[in-house]
């Protein structure tokens, strides 16, 4: 590549930037100011320090425009609401009497009022607060935050490019509020908000942005014409303001479709786009509206969303493909780097070879500076860059890690009956039922049991080597033997060990898994002050060892009802890692499943006759188009069941979700072919139920009658309520007690009178049933 004349020189960019702190100081100042051991003055600085610090590195790199506007005390889409004052009724009060105790309020409720809903920021693992609107709705500008952050850059010396989320995503993320009917459309709102935006823009304008960036990655889902139109009519508007900054519409997460051709036509100034991975299609799609004549176009090359190093010269490429198809390139991440960890040169404990594999926020805001350079001043400017690159990209490739024989051969060598049962679920069921022998609406939990104090202080003191592994152990087997103990007393027809071994659904069974890693530092925001460090699923995948098998069997030879072995299923292991980008997911689940195929067949060997896979993830990881979700599904429920289907047909396969939305992927439940499948349902008064049965689900269903999200006891006419409820879609023989979720996140006192209770309603129907002795 040549290089470029100075006119076109491409910049580099980024969205977006952790905002937690090199040693997650954001959290302990907020939630010390929570606790009151922190003062707002205190706070604010601490705020402040790292606001500036990020912009530094930022600029310190290379990056020409550093985004401000991304830092948040909680949400960036609470932020929103507040800048556009939908402040829910219900908290105005507090926001009125202090702004951020108020902003804190609608994040987390109070003990009079309940927080903004929480929801996953499109298919990531981050959360935002549901903005809540109706058609009383009146939007105020408050741009004093934008306008604040914007300045402290600029007394930097800084060149700040303001992000807001757009106003149509901002619409279509809301809700109607509590109240309002349920087919009010916030996006009716749209020509209420759009001078608001025009307000903030102004004001952003007089203090110094030359550019501010809209965030509308709403547009990269499937979107009615209705839907494109407001889009259309957003910015023709925003773009006809004359006191503006000029605008830069951004997209990630996926390909723009249908909105490509309407956000190239409006009056804006430059697009973002996301060029990775399913978004690629970005390049043909923006060639085929003619480009971009005259305007500025960011291109997303580097995945923002995951662990990986670039491949340099792959962007290098499709840079050059892209510098013909707008008047300006400019290079970023493809979405914020709020989704990545901060350094991974802060991982002292991986092995330097995979190390050097690895991209968190830091490194890949070197790399978006190195592709500017490149393409600005050819590739010779950026040659031992490159070099080494591909250098990491070859060790990758090659590596023993990532390419195990065995796992291969094991994966090519699959076929279509090994995912499937021997037998169809009517005989399978008349096998179970004979050698479980249970009663009639069964009682079961979802697996954990509260996870005490004392549990987690052995923990603490396994990994402080205060506790030796022996020490360590026997307290989980007291745990167990606790939790047993109870649960016979309690009447509870098919038992559980309670889970005290396990930190995590994922990252115990990360740990155990040959091809994860485990970061030190690798800490990413899932909510508000709320950090987790997924494990990074970097190589191929086996089990060098059993994984669950003495917990459950030491729980069997302690009781003598049937106890359920649990285990994380495939999607779920894959949706709450970072994953390898080197080969499709398909082929990573299916390592994954059978690496739990074969536990699932050792617990069945070892006695075990009731096995429940857990795939709370398999809707969540829905792709945004639905062009894309077949294909999902086909892999993700044949993962599935190539880890439940080696077994006998008298062994119980149970599974379970964690959500009462399950429309989208009813079908793909109907396809994992599990016995049994317990479902969150208390909260919406078994409608599950009524869904399944609308669908014609064959098999047994556990609709949850104990809400566990809240303390609260359920009263056996409670309980018995909801079975009856369910009784009427789901016949007894296929009607399952249970509770919404494992119990982990409780209290015990709670947790017993909730489960005794339980029980209780299941004698209490089981007599109302015709035929019952009574
Ligand atoms: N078996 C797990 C538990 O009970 C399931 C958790 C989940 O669905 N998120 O904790
Ligand atoms: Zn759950």
């Amino acid at each position: 590549m040549t290089a470029t004349s100075a006119t076109t020189a491409a910049r580099a960019t980024v969205y977006g930037y952790p905002r937690q702190g090199p040693n997650r100081e954001l959290k302990k100042a907020v939630e010390g100011y929570w606790r009151g051991r922190v003062t707002l003055g205190a706070l604010r600085q601490t705020a402040i320090d790292l606001r500036a610090a990020t912009w530094r590195r930022l600029a310190g790199a290379g990056v020409h425009e550093v985004p401000t506007g991304d830092f948040s005390y909680y949400d960036h889409v609470l932020d929103t609401s507040v800048m556009v004052g939908a402040v829910p009724e219900r908290h105005r009060a507090a926001v009125e009497a202090d702004p951020l105790d108020g902003y804190f309020a609608m994040a987390r409720g109070t003990q009079e009022v309940a927080p903004l809903e929480m929801t996953k920021w499109f298919d990531t693992n981050y959360h935002y607060l549901v903005p809540e609107l109706g058609p009383d709705t009146v939007f105020t500008a408050d741009s004093s935050r934008q306008v604040a952050h914007l300045g402290e850059a600029l007394a930097l010396g800084l060149t700040p490019r303001p992000v807001l989320v757009g106003p149509v995503t901002y619409l279509l993320l809301a809700k109607p509020a509590p109240g309002v009917p349920a087919d009010f459309e916030p996006l009716s709102l749209l020509e209420r908000l759009l001078p608001v935006y025009g307000e903030i823009l102004a004001d952003l304008r007089a203090a110094g942005a030359e550019w501010a960036q809209l965030d509308e990655p709403a547009l990269v889902q499937d979107r009615s014409a209705a839907e494109l139109d407001a889009a259309a009519r957003a910015y023709r508007e925003l773009g006809g303001l004359a006191d503006r900054p000029r605008l830069l519409v951004a997209s990630y997460f996926d390909r723009l479709g249908d909105a490509l051709p309407v956000l190239a036509k409006s009056p804006v100034e430059g697009l973002a786009l996301d060029f990775t991975g399913r978004a690629a299609v970005n390049v043909d799609a923006l060639a085929a509206v003619g480009g971009l004549p005259g305007k500025r176009l960011v291109a997303g090359v580097v995945d923002g969303r995951n662990v990986w190093i670039n491949d340099l010269g792959a962007s290098l490429t499709t840079l050059g493909t892209l510098l013909g198809l707008a008047g300006r390139v400019d290079v970023a991440p493809s979405c914020s780097l709020l989704h990545v960890p901060l350094d991974a040169r802060a991982e002292r404990d991986l092995d330097g070879e995979v190390s050097r594999w690895l991209a968190f926020a830091r490194q890949k805001t070197d790399e978006v500076v190195t592709l500017a350079r490149g393409l600005s001043e050819g590739t010779a400017a950026i040659a031992g860059t490159l070099s080494a690159n591909r250098a990491d990209l070859a060790s990758r490739a090659a590596s023993s890690l990532t390419h195990d024989a065995a796992v291969r051969a094991r994966a090519t060598a699959v076929t279509e009956a090994d995912s499937r049962r021997s037998q169809p679920y009517a005989e399978r069921a008349a096998a179970q039922r004979a050698r479980l022998g249970l009663p009639l609406l069964p009682t079961t939990t979802v697996g954990s049991f509260p996870q005490t104090p004392a549990l987690r202080a052995a923990r603490a003191e396994l990994r402080a080597g205060r506790l030796d592994t022996e020490g360590y152990e026997e307290r989980v087997r007291t745990e167990i033997r606790d939790v047993l103990a109870f649960q016979e007393r309690a009447g509870i027809d098919v038992l559980v060990h309670g889970e005290p071994e396990r930190n995590d659904m994922v990252q115990y069974f990360a740990e155990r898994l040959t091809g994860y890693l485990a970061t030190q530092h690798g800490w990413v925001q899932s909510y508000g002050t709320r950090y987790v460090r997924p494990p990074i699923l970097a190589g191929d995948v086996s089990r060098p060892a059993p994984l669950t098998v003495r917990w459950t069997t030491y729980a069997q030879s302690l009781a003598r009802r049937p106890v359920k072995g649990m285990l994380t299923g495939p999607v779920t292991m894959l949706a709450w890692s970072f994953v390898r980008d080197d080969q499709p997911l398909g082929d990573t689940a299916r390592q994954v499943a059978l690496a739990l195929r074969d536990e699932v067949n050792e617990l069945e060997a070892a006695g075990t006759s009731v096995i429940q896979v857990d795939e709370p993830a398999l809707r969540e990881t829905l792709p945004l188009r639905a062009a894309d979700h077949g294909a999902y599904l086909a892999w993700a429920t044949e993962a599935f069941r190539l880890s439940t289907s080696g077994v006998l047909p008298d062994t119980q396969i149970h599974t379970h979700m964690c959500y009462a939305e399950f429309g989208d992927v009813i079908q793909a439940i109907d396809d994992l072919d599990a016995d049994v499948i317990s479902l969150e349902a208390a909260r919406s008064h078994m409608r599950v139920a009524h869904e399944l049965a609308a669908h014609g689900y064959p098999r047994e269903a556990g609709p949850g009658v104990y809400d566990i999200h809240s303390p609260r006891v359920p009263s056996v006419e409670e309980a018995a309520a909801l079975l009856r409820e369910g009784l009427g879609a789901i016949p007894p023989e296929r009607l399952w007690v249970n509770p919404d979720c494992g119990l982990k996140t409780r209290g015990w006192p709670e947790t017993r009178a909730s489960l005794e209770n339980l029980v209780a309603a299941a004698r209490t129907v089981r007599r109302e049933l015709p035929g019952s002795q009574g």
